[in-house]
């Protein structure tokens, strides 16, 4: 699969359409997939955090989920095809969950969005398998959460602890699963509950929805920093 280089983050070059088919078969084929949509804090994240920046480089996909990564990659010449935000991937994985009848597990977000999400999905998926769901607030080595995912025998594990904490969590347990789609998904309990609207189509059309997220939620502002040394990193810098 054709991937591109940003900051040493290998980010797959791909339309979401023709990814989405590479882990579906994948699924069929039982195999064990680690996805992380990144953004441009991710990335500065992993400059400032070794052990994070192994951990991404280990997934199986990381996917450009910011306008930024699609910036920089323009400006290194090696444009990317388009940017897939995570909690589409997400929608699209539930309709064929539910298509398919496949069993997720919902892992994340606090309490009553988790819980709201659960209802969502009933209603919105009938056919889908709910093979489980927790909250997001325990201790990364919680053995009862692990036991209670393994359990559920899922075929995609969403994981919506915000990162790092997602992908650390992942990665400690990757290996004592033998199949499934495990992937990061940031705010997408809160967006696909109805807790957070998603931004109006048009502020997406624009790529400003880094924006909107940030005049909702003005406690996120301070993530601005990261985005601007990411943005002189790599965009500015000849
Ligand atoms: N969250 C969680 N446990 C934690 C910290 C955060 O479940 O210990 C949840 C939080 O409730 C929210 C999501 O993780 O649903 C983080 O969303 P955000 O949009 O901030 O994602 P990020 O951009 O940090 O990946």
């Amino acid at each position: 699969m054709n991937r591109v280089e940003i900051m040493e983050i290998p980010f797959i070059n791909e339309r979401k359409e023709s990814l989405l088919n590479h882990i579906y078969q994948g699924v069929e084929n039982k195999d064990k997939q680690f996805i992380v949509t990144a953004n441009p804090e991710i990335v500065m994240k992993t400059r400032a955090d070794k052990a994070y920046k192994q951990i991404v480089q280990s997934a199986d996909y990381v996917v450009p989920d910011g306008i930024g990564i699609l910036l920089a990659a323009k400006r290194h010449k090696t444009p990317l095809k388009e940017r897939i935000p995570g909690v589409e991937l997400m929608e699209s994985m539930l309709s064929y969950a539910n298509k398919h009848r496949k069993t997720c597990y919902f892992l994340g977000a606090e309490d009553k969005v988790n819980q709201a999400l659960i209802k969502k999905i009933n209603r919105r998926y009938p056919d889908l398998i709910i093979g489980g769901y927790h909250h997001g607030f325990f201790e990364l080595d919680d053995a009862a959460i692990v036991e209670d995912v393994k359990g559920s025998d899922a075929d995609f594990v969403f994981v919506a602890l915000g990162f790092p904490r997602q992908e650390n969590w992942i990665n400690q347990h990757f290996p004592s699963f033998t199949k499934g789609v495990f992937m990061g998904v940031g705010g997408s309990f809160d967006v696909i509950s109805d807790t957070v609207k998603r931004a109006p189509a048009i502020w997406i059309k624009l790529n400003l929805e880094w924006l909107y997220r940030i005049v909702k939620q003005p406690t996120r502002a301070f993530r601005v920093l990261d985005v601007v040394k990411f943005i002189l990193l790599t965009i500015l810098k000849k």
